[in-house]
């Protein structure tokens, strides 16, 4: 990085090129933007960040992002509790919750199993699910009262890439250990397809298709 820019503006640089596909040169022209422009909307950028990382967390229940112990999708008492949907990535909640195909309660993996990045299935939340499908009535009771009801059927929806499918049989296989029902959806998301880019209609269409494991 060019020495010529002052060393706060070389920190901010910096920090920019961390974030998803946001190169040096695109870090160096936000920066510039953001410190030539209108500087009372960096302001506002700058508390929205540090506001959403002081409040947001993960939902200590399904692992989505929540500002609250437990997100507002497990507290809802009109969706069917008894249909777990699980997804590799907050971003697939948001686009299942956008298709409007799906109305059971989600689990985030975080990850999915890897092992050419050495991302092993302990790196994701697979044991956290396991842990809540084991919970035996009166600790769930304790925890989500009044909303629990006999788990019916797993749909595993991690994408249809080979670490994906990976993941999904191996969850596949400890799920139906414990006498739950397992599906994978199917059709409609192209091979090597992730959820986050599918469109409504297509996710509607796998969902639709799910198939037992
Ligand atoms: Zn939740």
């Amino acid at each position: 990085m060019s020495s010529i820019y002052p060393a706060t503006m070389r920190r901010l640089i910096n920090e920019l090129s961390k974030l998803p596909s946001i190169g040096e040169k695109s870090a160096g022209r936000l920066a510039y933007h953001l410190l030539t422009g209108d500087t009372s909307a960096s302001n506002d950028l700058a508390e929205a960040i540090r506001e959403a990382v002081e409040r947001v967390s993960l939902c200590t229940v399904c692992y989505f992002i929540s500002e609250s112990p437990i997100c507002p999708l497990c507290q809802d008492v009109r969706r069917a509790h008894d249909v777990l949907c699980v997804v590799e990535k907050p971003a697939d909640v948001i686009a299942l919750e956008k298709s409007g195909g799906f109305r059971g309660i989600y689990h985030v993996l975080h990850g999915v199993w890897s092992p050419l990045k050495g991302i092993g299935p302990e790196h994701t939340k697979i044991s956290e699910l396991l842990r809540r499908l084991q919970l035996d009535e009166s600790t769930l009771a304790a925890e989500r009262d009044p909303l629990k009801l006999p788990l019916q059927e797993v749909i595993l929806a991690t994408s249809t890439t080979v670490e994906g499918d990976a993941t999904a049989l191996y969850v596949a296989g400890l799920v139906e250990e414990l006498g739950v029902k397992v599906t994978r959806i199917a059709q409609g998301i192209p091979k090597g397809g992730e959820l986050e880019y599918a469109d409504e209609l297509t996710l509607n269409l796998s969902m639709e298709g799910r198939r037992s494991l």
